[in-house]
């Protein structure tokens, strides 16, 4: 750039400021005195019109008052309503550890590895809970035995197709079956609302 184009466009920038100037005294000399004027009657219009009495028929004022009270305890009651619960969390599949199989309430846990350990058998009747031992049931032939779930406390005792063994690796097998697919929510909601 040359030192003439600088002169050039400071004398441009000298111009276009004292314009930006003119234009800006003349907006606060010119428009800006008249708008507060106004506001300022339109304020003390108001002040003048709230504070004076007027001759307003007690019909006009009834339903007014009415219709303020309405208002007001609505706002309390809004205020005071609850806010909204926070929604169900989402159910874990760690959460599912008890479903009724074969008669019998089974619990179980899971380790770090979520695999499954410390499944025992449960009385499955309402209110009772007692934990079941297996003992050896009917045989009815060669590998055709029973297993019997016998309550303690209150003599219910279902009797199982199986040994020992076998009944909890169907248990361990269903439950695995369960937690691949959505069965365990079902079973989940299902052992919640017995609770309930
Ligand atoms: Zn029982």
């Amino acid at each position: 750039m040359t030192s003439h184009e600088k002169a050039s466009t400071k004398v441009g920038v000298a111009v276009l400021s004292g314009l930006i100037l003119a234009g800006l005294i003349y907006f606060f000399r010119t428009w800006v005195p008249p708008f507060l004027k106004w506001i300022w009657g339109v304020i003390g219009t108001g002040w003048v019109w709230a504070v004076s009495n007027h001759a307003v028929p007690g019909w006009v004022l009834l339903p007014l008052s009415l219709a303020a009270a309405w208002c007001s305890v609505r706002i309390v009651v809004m205020m005071r309503k609850p806010s909204v619960p926070p929604p169900e969390p989402e159910p874990h599949w760690r959460d599912f550890t008890e479903f009724e199989w074969e008669g019998i309430l089974w619990r179980w846990q899971y380790d770090r590895e979520g695999r499954l350990y410390g499944l025992a058998s449960f009385c499955p009747q309402l209110g009772c809970d007692m934990q079941t031992y297996p003992r050896t049931g009917g045989y009815y032939g060669p590998g055709n035995e029973t297993t019997l779930f016998t309550c303690d406390r209150c003599g219910h005792s279902p009797e199982v197709r199986g040994n020992k063994d076998q009944i909890e690796d169907r248990v361990v097998r269903e439950i695995e079956r369960l937690l691949r697919g959505d069965g365990w929510r079902t079973n989940l909601r299902a052992a919640n609302s017995a609770i309930a």
